[in-house]
């Protein structure tokens, strides 16, 4: 009887805790997003094993993205594999660069190349795979993710250019917090690696321990708000038992296409059994209350920038004045968050209007800019002002809120007559001249220059051969150039805020 007591009321308390989930899941969702690197153009069986994954969650109901290499794509063209691209087709179609793994990839390329010719340069190597997989999957590509770990910042304006708006991969390149960012004009599903869940395809206890990271990350998350959790998977993995590109292109080799070798396949029953395993895994993600899968193109609603569409009074724009003073980094706010560019382009906008029409516009909007192209150098001779008379740091403002116009990025320097000034020391100084504007009615006479910390690069690695371990890269390869670009994109980075 006291044992039947002692169980009823487990029981009872199981259920109360139930329930207390399932009230906190409503105001706390768990978003998953599924994607695959589709990218093996060697071997004929990859083919079969994508067409059979995408037809799998087809049935299943779920969606995933399937970012595709340019050549994988002409690839199943001219194997006159339709069937693989219909099944595709039901899904979102990202892009995972033209050749991936052929000597020289993106880090490689672009290592010595600064901000708009590595723009140039990767819109010129890597247009043609977006061109050819538009015209294969009948839509452009909704997001992009380098191959390896061969990531540089430059292609994200090149990227905007080819008409893709959204980053979704996995490196330690930059991120927050691992979840969702903006950086570089676009949404970042990057750097997730607490919030990874991947399970093995192995075999064993692969679905057991997957299940359990799943359930660990997912219980995580919701406690904290809710979020994101990434899963990613190449369709290679199920049949091959090494990367088809680590057989060919490891540690820089560059055989002609002539001696390339076919991976490894992995027996039968062990491709079965990752079939199987993954679908039960999938459908337990599926069957989690709370738990939705999503795909790019929803992420890109669900995190929708709404500072983007914001008017931002005088009261607001003293706040994010005061904050830069102090660190320039973003800031987080109601339902929205803003870069430090953001916050420079508008006390720049702001302030400029003030100076033409003596006063501040009611409503200012975000003008979206990318960061300098290059580090900050002072001026070669000539003195350094402690401080600058009104009309001439009015001059400078509004001379870079035309720059910003033009060029749609934060300048490398300031000039104030033959004097210049770091984009943080700038609008450091412009934020306290707002500040004092705002208080008084009038601008200051004087304008005392103001030293910004500039703190949001504290989101970039530091450059390092390990941030570079891809098997693909040349042997000891690293590249402090970009990630140098890296930190100077900073002043682009911000969290991304979830839209309830
Ligand atoms: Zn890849």
């Amino acid at each position: 009887m006291k044992i039947v007591t002692k169980i009823l009321l487990s029981i009872l308390m199981v259920l109360a805790v139930g329930a207390r989930l399932n009230a906190q899941d409503n105001n706390s969702p768990v978003y998953v997003t599924l994607w695959f690197d589709t990218e093996d153009y060697l071997l004929p069986q990859d083919d079969d094993a994508t067409k059979r994954l995408a037809e799998m969650l087809t049935r299943l109901g779920i969606r995933a993205t399937f970012k595709i290499v340019g050549e994988k794509g002409r690839v199943l063209e001219s194997r006159g594999r339709r069937d693989v691209i219909a099944a595709l087709k039901r899904h979102d179609i990202g892009y995972h660069s033209d050749t991936h793994s052929q000597q020289p990839t993106v880090a490689v390329y672009l290592q010595h190349a600064g901000w708009e010719d590595g723009r140039a340069e990767f819109y010129r190597r890597e247009v043609q795979g977006v061109r050819d997989l538009t015209r294969i999957f009948g839509v452009t590509p909704v997001t992009y993710g380098q191959p390896g770990s061969s990531w540089a910042p430059q292609t994200y304006p090149a990227l905007r250019d080819m008409g893709i708006r959204m980053y979704l991969d996995e490196a330690d390149h930059v991120g927050i917090d691992d979840q969702p960012f903006y950086y570089g004009g676009m949404l970042n599903v990057f750097k997730m690696q607490s919030n990874l869940a991947r399970m093995d395809l192995s075999g064993g206890a692969s679905l057991v321990n997957g299940k359990a990271l799943f359930t660990k990350t997912a219980e995580r998350l919701r406690s904290s708000g809710g979020g994101t959790i990434s899963i990613y998977y190449h369709p290679n993995e199920w049949v091959q038992t090494e990367f088809w590109d680590g057989v060919n292109f490891s540690r820089g080799a560059n055989p002609p296409r002539a001696e390339w070798k076919l991976p490894g396949t992995r027996p039968a029953a062990e491709t079965e059994q990752a079939y199987r395993d993954f679908e039960q895994y999938v459908q337990f993600i599926k069957a989690q209350p709370g738990v939705r899968f999503v795909t790019a193109t929803e992420l890109k609603a669900l995190y929708a920038d709404r500072a983007i569409t914001r008017s931002f009074r005088q009261e607001d724009l003293v706040r994010l004045a005061r904050a830069v003073q102090k660190d320039i980094t973003f800031q987080k706010l109601d339902g929205y968050a803003l870069s430090a560019a953001d916050v420079f382009s508008l006390l720049t906008d702001a302030m400029a209007a003030f100076v033409e029409r003596n006063a501040v516009p009611a409503a200012t909007k975000v003008t979206a800019l990318d960061g300098p192209a290059r580090a900050y150098a002072a001026p070669i001779g000539g003195t350094r002002s402690s401080s600058f008379r009104w009309i001439a740091f009015a001059q400078a403002v509004r001379n870079t809120a035309d720059y910003c116009r033009s060029t749609h990025r934060v300048p490398d320097e300031i000039w104030i007559g033959s004097e210049s000034m770091s984009p943080a020391d700038y609008l450091a100084t412009l934020a306290r001249a707002f500040d004092d504007l705002a208080a008084s009615g009038k601008p200051p006479t004087e304008v005392i220059r103001r030293e910004g910390r500039f703190t949001s690069d504290s989101h970039v690695a530091q450059d390092s051969p390990s941030l570079w371990g891809w098997v693909i890269f040349p042997v000891g390869f690293h590249a402090p150039r970009i990630m140098e670009l890296a930190r100077l994109q900073a002043w682009t980075l911000k969290p991304a805020v979830l839209q309830r």
